[in-house]
């Protein structure tokens, strides 16, 4: 063998193995490697790695390798087949170098998933960058992600948020785990009932979930059955932001009400139902078109202006501190008794709300948890969900998740080959 040739097969990572480069071609856009067994070489089974030395027949088969530069690099590699007594059927050789799935090579797939797993591109980037159809990159994706979370280690949390996220446009949720203090995603399970969540303190053993001091999450039934039966010693924080949400969500139907359901004026009901982003933003984040539509609202329709200053009101509720608790519940007991006096159905029915969680709510002020965490998060996932080609498969958009806000992509090792 020359000086040359040991090169050659450097290159390829072929020193070692029963394989060497015969050829090479060199054009503008590509670099064609041809690869063959070496001379009296054996052949090895795949399924019980006996070495044999005759094949059963042999063909020429193309791999993609990693390219070099912007040359595409294309392998020719003849491939043998075997005829073994571990199944007395015949099988593709074993091939060090080949991907198990692929028609890629195995350093190719490993950089793959290291580029894929960088967090700085998606599948579609990786495809377009190496030319590779959307598919595979998607595969190894999805492979690589499966991997990687047979090693996730879920940390010891002490207080933690529970989220539910739909999928598919709502008609499957999964339920999402977040450390509060390290902004990680821990766990996330298919459905939102009660044993989606039931499955991550089984996860974690019952000496983990005494540790657990507080629970951020929306006032879901589910949830708090879940809570009540693993974690009866954590205190029930709702999470402000999901507080928060209803009552935007309270407001913008008392507006559709109004618009759709209402005996106004026709022109009226045009303009309020044009209003839902003004009714959205907060005053103290409004243009000066937004404040000159919120004074139109004033004039035409003063029970939806009322509920939109009422709910500006409310954010007050955040700013109290541990030791205002007996003000808190007034303050909170005076808002509710305020909306039920502007009679607007929905801004009614979240009073009662409001009502029927007060003590859990003056959590709230009790612990100081904020909200932000639950938001980062959401917008997070938002932007998971709005990648190209959408998430057809549950397991995938849950792995995602995890990698994406949480711990799964920094763990990235090749699998042992
Ligand atoms: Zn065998």
């Amino acid at each position: 063998m020359t000086q040359a040739d040991i090169i050659l097969n450097r290159l390829c990572d072929l020193q070692g193995t029963n394989f060497q480069v015969t050829d090479v071609k060199v054009t503008e856009h590509q670099i064609l490697w041809q690869v063959e067994h070496k001379e009296k070489a054996v052949f090895v089974c795949p399924c019980c790695k006996a070495e044999l030395s005759h094949s059963h027949d042999n063909r020429w088969i193309t791999i993609q390798d990693v390219p070099l530069g912007r040359k595409k690099c294309v392998w020719r590699v003849k491939r043998h087949r075997v005829l073994c007594t571990c199944s007395l059927n015949v099988h593709v050789e074993f091939m060090p170098f080949r991907s198990r799935h692929h028609f890629l090579t195995q350093r190719f797939v490993d950089f793959i998933e290291q580029t894929l797993c960088s967090k700085m591109f998606t599948v579609a980037d990786v495809a377009r960058l190496f030319e590779l159809d959307y598919g595979v990159v998607y595969k190894i994706d999805h492979e690589v992600l499966l991997r990687l979370i047979q090693q996730v280690e879920i940390p010891d949390p002490i207080h933690i948020s529970v989220d539910e996220k739909s999928f598919k446009k709502g008609h499957s949720y999964v339920t999402i785990v977040t450390d509060t203090d390290t902004k990680d995603v821990i766990w996330v399970s298919a459905g939102n009932k009660k044993e989606s969540l039931d499955q991550f303190f089984v996860a974690i053993g019952a000496d983990r979930c005494q540790k657990i001091r507080t629970v951020a999450k929306d006032l879901h039934q589910p949830y708090a059955l879940s809570c009540k039966e693993f974690i009866p010693q954590a205190l029930e924080v709702p999470d402000p932001f999901h507080v928060v949400q209803r009552l935007n969500q309270a407001i913008d139907e008392s507006r559709k009400e109004l618009a759709v359901g209402s005996v106004l004026p026709v022109n009226r009901r045009k303009t309020i139902n044009n209003m839902q982003w003004i009714l959205r933003y907060r005053q103290e984040n409004m243009r000066p078109q937004h404040l000159a539509g919120l004074e139109t609202l004033a004039k035409i329709n003063e029970p939806l202006f009322k509920a939109y200053l009422h709910k500006e009101v409310f954010y007050e509720f955040f700013e109290f501190k541990p030791t205002e608790i007996i003000e808190a519940k007034e303050f909170l007991v005076r808002w509710i008794v305020g909306a039920f006096q502007i009679g607007l159905k929905a801004l009614t029915s979240f009073a009662e709300y409001l009502g029927r969680h007060t003590e859990i709510l003056l959590n709230i002020v009790k612990t100081q948890r904020s909200s932000a965490i639950s938001e980062g998060i959401n917008r997070k996932i938002s932007v998971i969900k709005g990648m190209a080609y959408g998430y057809k498969n549950i397991q995938y958009f849950m792995l995602k998740i995890m990698q994406r806000c949480g711990v799964l992509g920094s763990l990235w090792k090749p699998a042992f080959h």
